[in-house]
């Protein structure tokens, strides 16, 4: 796997995405427990762990992976060190990624408000509406456990102008459909650059 910061190594390699070919840094954010581990596994699958000591920010957990979209090749690097570092670590993560996976858990209604927090505090840090996030519903297969229902996320989403889906990491159910989304949300941008 190519590394993130290859070019210098240095935090300013992280401010520039947007050359061809480069990896979509997708961030996932959510309250400790809500299933972030689980997600990044289901993403690394075969995939190797990077080897990331060029990388300051990661530590061992960042995965890249080429994944098809629509019939389109794109390249996600995938954060997940977001609960594990320090407050300015938090805010670098803020800052760094292409695109975020805001996750609760549906059986955890503190998860849900923690995620509402988180995307005020991001669009503090990424005012640009094209900033894709997608708030992720995450142990759907919980039926009896659910706290969270599927239209009051929606209408939450709606309200933050981002989109919604619910999965079970468990289950394997929606995953990749949220990294799919998650894609095409960030071609969309491409296609219609206007900042
Ligand atoms: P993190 O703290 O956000 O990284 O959460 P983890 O990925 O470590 O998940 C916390 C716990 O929830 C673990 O015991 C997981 O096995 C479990 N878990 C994660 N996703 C799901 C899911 O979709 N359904 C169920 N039932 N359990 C899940």
């Amino acid at each position: 796997a190519s590394s993130a910061g290859e070019s210098d190594g240095s935090r300013g390699s992280w401010s520039s995405s947007d050359s061809p070919g480069s990896p979509y840094r997708v961030v996932l954010l959510g309250a400790s427990g809500v299933g972030k581990t689980a997600f990044a596994s289901i993403f690394a699958g075969a995939a190797d762990s990077m080897d990331s000591d060029d990388c300051e920010l990661c530590g061992d957990e960042v995965a890249e992976k080429e994944i098809e979209v629509d019939g389109e090749a794109a390249t996600i690097l995938l954060l997940d060190t977001w609960d594990k570092g320090d407050e300015w670590t938090q805010e670098s993560f803020m800052q760094i990624g292409d695109a975020y996976l805001l996750l609760y858990s549906i059986t955890d209604r503190a998860s849900f408000l923690r995620a509402s927090e988180l995307r005020i505090t991001l669009r503090r840090f990424r005012p640009a509406r094209h900033t894709p996030i997608i708030l992720v519903g995450n142990k759907c297969d919980l039926v009896r456990r659910r706290e969270v229902s599927t239209s009051e996320a929606r209408a939450s989403a709606a309200v933050f102008d981002c989109k919604f889906i619910e999965t079970s990491a468990a289950m394997q159910h929606n995953v990749w459909e949220a990294f799919y989304g998650i894609v095409r949300q960030l071609r969309l941008r491409r296609d219609s650059k206007d900042d």
